[in-house]
């Protein structure tokens, strides 16, 4: 990505550490106050979740045991169709934000049973809100544009509230989105040090100095050090998934297929993704990649004809709960950390409503229940 290298004025209205879809839908949003923001980002030999991810806007399976999460994931996805016409006519890359729903493919009876019991409790703990519905296998196959579904699906769910998007399509436009709205972007600017003082603080790369009134600290995998020194002692630890794509061929089915498949416009077809826990080994490994594509040819048996071209693993950063942080350091006020594990979900919420957060000290209702307070007591620098 292109960056920034000279010196141009190294004083902004606000600072963000990390150049991933989470500091880039954050400086967005902070763009349209008016105020000056740079990204600090590291380089293309980081972990990068953004790079890596499935695309998913996902609304109906997130926040069963945390209804305030699946309030969260809903307001960002209504949020979205605004998002990404905003990208799309400022940086002419169409994200391809498709917020049709989403299929779910129950495999034998026990499933099935599991998901109904499933959908009936989580409308009785979301409410109205909540749409998911039960579907026979006939009228799976027809809604998915008549595909033809595997011996053991039995049947399945449909949810309207679900969408996807094209995440590459999405970063690239985001960013030039971001550069055509002002945004300042510095790669390779790996931060080592926030001080604070008189109000300012002065973020330190082996190179240069930045200073802003506001700091976000939206890095990632790279979060925890970071955090640790505006007093906040937070865990984010590494989930790896893995994800196949396929060689192009003709659009054959019309939603996304939960957790498992999802055709891209130009055609092929991703296949994922996994969810391990293995350190910061960001590999691929032959037993998951096995894995995925016997379930994608159980679930759709065209695919046995289908070349797999490419595979990948990348990391999500993942909190002790799993749910989003949205914290401002008591300590040092102006600082904030925001980590994420659906960040391409959230991205919209996070143009739209951290701004206020960040500028106003307004935190939005649906946000007060994501502070490091539910983990840990902030730590003394
Ligand atoms: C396989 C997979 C599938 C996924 N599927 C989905 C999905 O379908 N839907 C969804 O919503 N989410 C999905 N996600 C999750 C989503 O990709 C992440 O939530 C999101 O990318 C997190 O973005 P981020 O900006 O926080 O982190 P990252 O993308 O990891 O970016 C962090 C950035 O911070 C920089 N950085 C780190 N430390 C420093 C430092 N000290 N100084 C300067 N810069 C620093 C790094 O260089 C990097 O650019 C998926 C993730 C994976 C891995």
């Amino acid at each position: 990505m292109r960056g920034e290298s000279d010196t141009c004025s190294r004083t902004f209205d606000v600072l963000i550490i990390g150049g991933g879809v989470v500091g880039f839908s954050i400086g967005y949003g902070l763009l349209q106050r008016g105020v000056s923001v740079a990204i600090l980002d590291g380089t293309d030999r980081d972990f990068s979740a953004t790079r890596g991810n499935f695309g998913m806007v996902s609304v109906s399976n997130k926040g069963f045991n945390n209804i305030p999460y699946f309030r969260l994931s809903l307001a960002s996805r209504n949020l979205w169709p605004s998002l990404a016409d905003e990208v799309h006519d400022r940086s002419g890359i169409n994200p391809h934000f498709e917020g049709r729903g989403k299929v779910y493919l129950s495999m034998g009876e026990q499933e099935l049973a599991d998901r109904v019991s499933h959908i009936q409790e989580f409308l009785l703990r979301a409410g109205d809100e909540y749409h998911q519905e039960i579907l026979s296998k006939d009228d799976l196959d027809h809604l998915l544009g008549h595909v033809g579904l595997g011996d053991r699906v039995v049947g399945g769910a449909f949810s309207r509230l679900d969408g996807s998007v094209e995440p590459l399509q999405f970063y690239s436009g985001l960013f030039r989105a971001y550069l055509s709205q002002g945004g300042h972007y510095f790669s390779s600017q790996i931060v080592r040090k926030i001080v604070s003082k008189n109000a300012s603080f002065s973020v330190q790369t082996p190179s240069d100095t930045f200073s802003a009134p506001k700091v976000v600290i939206a890095s990632g995998l790279g979060t925890p050090p970071l955090a640790s020194q505006i007093g906040l002692r937070l865990n984010v630890r590494p989930e790896r998934g893995q994800i196949m794509v396929t060689e192009r061929i003709e659009r054959v089915f019309n939603y996304p297929i939960s957790g498992f498949l999802r055709q891209n416009v130009e055609g092929t077809i991703m296949i994922g993704s996994s969810s391990e826990y293995n350190g910061f080994d960001d590999h691929t490994s032959v037993g998951v990649l096995t894995g995925l594509a016997k379930g994608a040819v159980e679930r759709l048996p065209l695919l046995r004809f289908v070349q797999i071209n490419r595979c990948w693993a990348a990391l999500r950063p993942r909190t002790d709960d799993g749910y989003p942080i949205y914290q401002e350091s008591q300590q040092r006020p102006g600082a904030f950390v925001v980590s994420c594990h659906s960040g391409i979900t959230l991205a919209a919420l996070h143009a739209r409503l951290l701004p206020r957060w960040i500028l106003d000290d307004v935190k939005d209702n649906l946000l007060q229940p994501f502070g490091t307070g539910r983990l840990q007591d902030e730590c003394a620098t």
